[in-house]
């Protein structure tokens, strides 16, 4: 009995860590970095002296650091800036095929696609590239596609106050398609739907529409 309670307790979203970066004084050093990766050669089964891959580590290094530039990047602070003259707008605002690219928390490996994100506002808007740029800063950060969803939509809930907030990603992700199952061009959609886009089907309707995908 115990243990179902304890199992029940587990997977409770309440009790999930939060997402949270390293702060830069706890961040390995790039020489560390450079040497996990000759191992990560050796251990495949390669040489990592031999000329082909002597300057590898230092690309791979710097690729993560572009892939992964979203922990140095505070989302939030790109919705800071907001327009509050929307005269009397009060309908949908939505961004579409929004390119995502991201890494999957299991793998490290891509999980490439697009992402489609619309609010009501209230009183105020953002800068429409603002709403993009909260899409890549998530994205660039590890985490499983239905997090990053809902991390997209918590943000622009918790800064813009909007009426509500639709979210979809549709997104294809190698760590299926080339290992494991293998399976080719299956794609995930996740949504997150907040506020109105919540409780009136017709505007959730809108939104796919918009999308396509339905
Ligand atoms: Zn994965």
């Amino acid at each position: 009995m115990d243990a179902i309670v304890n199992k029940r307790k587990l997977v409770d979203a309440r009790d999930l860590p939060q997402p949270r970066t390293l702060p830069v004084a706890d961040r390995p050093s790039r020489e560390q970095a450079l040497e996990a990766v000759r191992t990560l050669i050796a251990w495949t089964g390669d040489n990592p002296d031999r000329e082909g891959l002597l300057d590898t580590p230092r690309r791979v290094v710097d690729a993560y650091g572009e892939w992964f530039d979203g922990y140095d990047a505070d989302p939030e602070k790109e919705l800071s800036r907001v327009f509050e003259d929307v005269q009397g707008y009060d309908d949908v605002v939505m961004l579409r095929d929004i390119e995502v690219e991201s890494h999957c928390e299991h793998h490290m490996a891509p999980f490439l696609g697009k992402a489609y994100v619309a609010y009501v506002p209230t009183n105020k808007v953002v800068g429409i590239s603002k709403l993009a740029r909260v899409v890549e800063i998530f994205s660039r950060r590890l985490q499983t596609q239905e997090t990053l969803t809902q991390q997209i939509a918590n943000t622009i809930t918790e800064h813009l106050k909007p009426a509500g907030v639709a979210i979809l990603i549709d997104a294809e992700h190698q760590c299926m398609t080339t290992r494991g199952v293998h399976h080719r061009h299956v794609s995930t959609l996740t949504t997150q739907f907040t506020g109105v886009f919540k409780t009136d089907q017709a505007l959730q309707d809108r939104f796919l529409s918009f999308c396509n995908r339905k």
